[in-house]
């Protein structure tokens, strides 16, 4: 069975989130460590979540993860895998799993980051089985 790949939708990009799409363009994926309270936090946003600090830097995260929670959306045009990924630096994403077959994917399942092309945009971090 051939696979197909699915169309991604070009993430909006603003003077906010700039830096971290020109990272993923270079293959890399931020993420911000605030330097008041210590804490790493994604998406990337210009005042920490947690203690609200403008007083926050970027960090190139290592790319490695697990799974903490997916959803595999079966109908649509081309199947595929919503994920919740724990990354080792602590922080939670919302991304997908792919280039893998979606019945295999597993919770507490390690993964690696990959990036995937996005119609018209920057690439988009995304996972694949593997540590
Ligand atoms: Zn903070």
């Amino acid at each position: 069975m051939a696979q197909r790949e699915r169309t991604i939708i070009a993430p909006p990009v603003n003077p906010e989130t700039k830096p971290f799409w020109d990272a993923a363009a270079a293959g890399k994926l931020l993420i911000k460590k605030c330097l008041a309270c210590d804490e790493f936090h994604y998406y990337p946003r210009s005042l920490c979540p947690f203690c609200f600090s403008d007083r926050t830097e970027w960090h190139t995260a290592s790319g490695r993860g697990t799974v903490y929670s997916y959803s595999v959306m079966r109908r649509a045009p081309v199947p595929y895998a919503i994920a919740y990924v724990t990354l080792d630096e602590g922080v939670t994403m919302m991304t997908n799993i792919v280039d893998c077959d979606l019945d295999s994917i597993r919770i507490g399942q390690k993964v690696r980051l990959v990036f995937k092309p996005s119609d018209g945009g920057p690439p988009v971090p995304m996972f694949t089985p593997g540590g």
